[in-house]
């Protein structure tokens, strides 16, 4: 690993300032992905700013709404195991304890959850094949290479990778909002619109610029928190990346659909949200399996296959009917 710089950041305006001012700096929280990818050579930071410290960024607040607050610097094991994100929404508990091992969870935050990189293996391959997300404008092995576990929507020429956060899908289907403190001071962005496509521009996965740091995760109080559920299909049963994930979360009467939010993971660059399949599924009985099957399907006329992942289509479907039944059982 190349030789590199650690320092710590005791306050909020001083992390940010360095971190505005050095473009060879980075935030470090739990180290389990930056690492990784300095040991991959997909990462060259000199400085590393461990953030660990950092005032008031650690924590869950179940806002009397209904709603949470979340941390950035909250383990995800915490987030997992705290009994308000349980009741309220266990779509986000159950997208943790399926994500990583006990180890990670411990040791890994919120923030560097959702800031995660790709698992694309030839981004993460120290042998440097083209790839235009780690050395833009060298072209993407994996386009007609192997795909198998790449994306079906949303992709360009320029890369076909998948997000791999198991939480940001979660938090995108529940509307989430990702509080950031930045030089020109604090923002809040719509967790859908945080990840980007990668159109031209592989190489930035998300909207944040330099001295961005993420502060807190915000879940707005939901209706539909409570009926949720969050189903992964990965090639083993642990410590895997999704191959397919989906979460759900409904709200019904006496059956039927009143409203529903569904987003799927492994599928795209970003958690994909199926919105036309949302508007169809409402006033569909959960007990008609033809209809919320033709209404999920709505979402999937925009589905491109690469060479290798054609099965994903109807895998995802597969999944997201599954994950809204099972939501449907808590409603
Ligand atoms: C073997 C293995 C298996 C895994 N399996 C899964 C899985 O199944 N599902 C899943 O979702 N994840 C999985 N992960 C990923 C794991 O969840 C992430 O590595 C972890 O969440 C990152 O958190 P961290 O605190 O360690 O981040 P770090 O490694 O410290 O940081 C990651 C990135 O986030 C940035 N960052 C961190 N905090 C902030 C902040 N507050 N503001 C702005 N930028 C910030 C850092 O600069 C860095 O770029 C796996 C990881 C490993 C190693
Ligand atoms: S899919 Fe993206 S990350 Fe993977 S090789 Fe292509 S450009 Fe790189």
């Amino acid at each position: 690993m190349h030789p590199f710089m650690l320092s710590r950041a005791d306050d909020a305006a001083t992390a940010i300032a360095a971190h505005a001012q050095d473009a060879e700096l980075a935030f470090i929280a739990g180290g389990t992905d930056l690492i990784g990818l300095m040991k991959d050579h997909a990462a060259r930071p000199e400085h590393l700013l461990d953030i660990n410290s950092l005032p008031g960024m650690a924590g869950i607040e179940a806002l009397p709404d209904g709603g949470l607050r979340i941390g950035s610097l909250t383990r995800m094991s915490d987030v997992a195991a705290d009994a308000e994100v349980r009741r309220r929404f266990p779509v986000i508990a159950e997208s943790l304890l399926l994500s990583a091992s006990g180890q990670l969870r411990n040791m890994a935050s919120i923030g560097g959850n959702v800031m995660q990189r790709t698992r694309c293996a030839y981004f993460r391959d120290d042998d440097d094949p083209p790839c235009n997300k780690r050395r833009p404008g060298s072209g993407c092995s994996a386009r007609h290479g192997l795909n198998r576990n790449h994306a079906i929507f949303g992709w360009s020429e320029a890369c076909v990778a998948t997000n791999p956060s198991d939480l940001a899908v979660a938090l995108a289907a529940l509307d989430a909002n990702v509080v950031v403190r930045g030089p020109t001071g604090e923002r809040t962005i719509p967790f859908t619109g945080f990840h980007r496509l990668p159109e031209n521009t592989p190489e930035r996965d998300n909207v944040l610029g330099r001295g961005d740091l993420i502060t807190t995760i915000e879940v707005p109080a939901r209706i539909e928190g409570r009926a949720s559920h969050y189903l992964k299909v990965r090639d083993r049963e642990s410590y895997e990346f999704a191959l397919v994930s989906a979460a759900a979360a409904i709200a019904a009467d006496s059956g039927r659909l009143r409203s529903v939010r569904l987003a799927l993971g492994g599928v795209a660059h970003k958690p994909w949200r199926l919105t036309a399949a949302e508007t169809a599924l409402r006033g569909v009985s959960l007990d008609d399996i033809d209809g919320l099957k033709s209404a999920i399907a709505a979402s999937f006329t925009e589905a491109r296959p690469l060479t290798h992942n054609r099965f994903k289509i109807e895998l995802a479907q597969r999944v997201a009917l599954r994950a809204l039944q099972t939501a449907g059982e808590r409603a």
